[in-house]
């Protein structure tokens, strides 16, 4: 694949929100994006709440292209002041700004909406929409101010914020919000040469799913054309496409992974 790397030049880095994997195997869209891209000889920053889970995952990374410096760093993205503080800490390290942003950091708080606390709402809007816009807006400006040629910035929202979900509430508005604040970026941001665009998970076998039922899973998966579960590593294959200059006309879209689930 053409890749990630600016030909000849030094490779950029990136930053990937989103972690590793949890003890046991289990492994996280994050992770296989950090994985996918430092294969295509990415530079790869790893930023996650989770410092062991961030360095777990950077002990995981190949670096076999020449000039390839990983890194992982602790950030709170519901905290703009984390977040400034990383952007400061990649931009001392690589001295330019990182030209590739994947938001993969997410979470869920479920409960029937007739139940739900007040305070699980406001925390899955802050992680998962707040985040996406600190971090969106902070590399952005980060690339704008650096003058970059272009960018790359990834969501990644969930089928969830287009259908909804039993007991998502919180969840469901979370990622429709990150769909509408994806496309308006990617309206701001062209003229800039960044490009937005968003990446919907179906049902990814992760840590995140391994929380839900068996029943619900069994129920989910009797419903998907292709018959099975996502692997993380298939969001990771969208997000490198995303990444790359084969989308180079590519702006403003969400791109569904979902082994074709709630197809229309
Ligand atoms: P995961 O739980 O394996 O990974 C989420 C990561 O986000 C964790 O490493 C966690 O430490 C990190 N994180 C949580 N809160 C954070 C915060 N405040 N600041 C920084 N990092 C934080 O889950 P996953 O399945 O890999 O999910 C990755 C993304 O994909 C999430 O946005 C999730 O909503 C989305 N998604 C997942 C699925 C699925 O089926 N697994 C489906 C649709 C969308």
């Amino acid at each position: 694949m053409p890749a990630l790397k600016a030909s000849g030049e030094d490779i950029p880095p990136m930053i990937i929100y989103g972690k590793g994997y949890l003890g046991g195997g289990g492994s996280g869209i994050g992770r296989a994006v950090c994985q996918r891209f430092a294969a295509e000889g990415a530079s790869v920053v790893v930023a996650d709440v989770n410092e062991d889970s961030a360095n777990q995952t950077l002990e995981s990374l190949p670096q076999e292209h020449k000039g390839q410096d990983h890194s992982a760093v602790g950030v709170e993205v519901s905290s703009r002041e984390s977040v400034e503080k990383l952007l400061t800490t990649i931009q001392c390290r690589y001295f330019q700004p990182p030209s590739v942003c994947v938001s993969a950091a997410g979470i869920t708080q479920d409960e029937f909406m007739l139940k739900m606390a007040e305070a699980d709402f406001d925390r899955v809007i802050q992680v998962n929409l707040k985040g996406t816009f600190l971090l969106t807006q902070a590399v952005s400006r980060a690339l704008v101010a650096s003058g970059a040629p272009k960018g790359s910035i990834i969501t990644v929202g969930s089928i969830v914020g287009k259908v909804g979900n039993i007991g998502q509430v919180n969840y469901s508005a979370s990622k429709a919000g990150v769909e509408g604040l994806t496309r308006a970026a990617a309206k701001e941001l062209s003229r800039f040469g960044i490009r937005c665009n968003c990446v919907l998970p179906g049902f990814i076998t992760t840590p995140m799913t391994d929380k839900v039922p068996e029943k619900v899973i069994n129920k989910m998966t009797s419903m998907i054309p292709l018959g099975r579960m996502g692997q993380p590593a298939e969001v990771a294959d969208a997000c490198a496409f995303l990444a790359s200059d084969d989308s180079r006309y590519i702006t403003g879209v969400s791109i569904e992974v979902t082994g074709g689930l709630f197809i229309g």
